[in-house]
């Protein structure tokens, strides 16, 4: 395909990006997130093709020294998802070094919110935004809250969630980017599990139940980030700032396409 197309540039998403799912099985993910991306890289090689933008993650970060995370912080990843997508941003300064390969890493944060048309779903849904939606709109009884005894104010995980047009946006300007480059990217607010269902109650209506369960497994309590690199070096700029924003996007969407991508 790529010596079909001879595209200028790859955008590289796919990937297994499930926290708790590569807690059981890791080799899933060093298998595709690793080797089956080296597969794309050899090939962009072998066709000439020398420019990359890749999706990595706030889950390289693990539990931070301070926030928010700026790029200077030493990535400690605390779940094989975080290392498969660490060890990819090492090789691609190699596949730099070694055969020219222009990249730029945008480490998203947590991505929510929609498009008109496009928006979250998964097949065996595991995120938090689309499961509380699920709930609003009767498809589930009640929310799962992984963990209430996190050293956070109200005791559940603290997440950026950043809207999915401004990670868009990101993406072209990091076409423009002059030289390979490590971004992190989100709004810079954090907002914890039971702040996310609490938005969606006033958003939705609904009241959304939730039954408190024991820790995820791999899920660092709180992730924020510092995008200050990516707005000065690039010129990015979230749309949206506010959490009832992007809420607001996913269950619009959500109403519009109840069976998601589904028939
Ligand atoms: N979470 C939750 N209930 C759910 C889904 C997620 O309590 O049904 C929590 C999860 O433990 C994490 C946060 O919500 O602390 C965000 O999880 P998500 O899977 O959406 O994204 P992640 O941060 O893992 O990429």
């Amino acid at each position: 395909t790529l010596a079909a197309f001879q595209p200028e540039a790859v955008m590289h998403f796919a990937a297994s990006a499930l926290v708790g799912e590569s807690m059981e099985n890791p080799s899933k993910y060093f298998r595709n997130n690793i080797g089956h991306g080296l597969n794309l890289l050899d090939a962009m090689i072998a066709t000439g093709r020398k420019q990359l933008v890749f999706s990595s993650t706030c889950a390289i970060f693990g539990p931070p020294e301070r926030l928010p995370i700026d790029e200077t912080l030493p990535p400690r990843p605390i779940n094989p998802y975080g290392e498969s997508k660490l060890a990819f941003e090492k090789i691609l300064r190699w596949y730099g070094e070694i055969h020219g390969l222009r990249f730029v890493a945008l480490r998203y944060f947590n991505a929510a919110g929609a498009s008109e048309n496009f928006g979250e779903e998964h097949r065996i849904e595991t995120h938090l935004i689309p499961n509380v939606l699920k709930v609003a709109l009767g498809l589930m009884p009640h929310v799962e809250i992984y963990g209430t005894d996190y050293d956070t104010p109200d005791g559940t995980c603290i997440r950026d969630y950043i809207h999915i047009l401004d990670l868009a946006h990101a993406h072209i300007l990091a076409l423009k980017a002059p030289k390979s480059e490590l971004y992190n990217l989100g709004t810079g607010g954090g907002s914890s599990v039971r702040e996310v269902i609490e938005c969606c109650r006033r958003v939705t209506g609904h009241k959304i139940p939730v039954v408190e369960k024991p820790r995820r497994a791999g899920d660092p309590p709180r992730l924020i980030a510092a995008s200050e690199k990516i707005q000065r070096e690039l010129g990015w700029r979230p749309q949206f700032q506010s959490l009832e924003a992007i809420i607001e996007s996913a269950w619009k969407w959500r109403q519009k396409f109840p069976n998601g991508y589904g028939d």
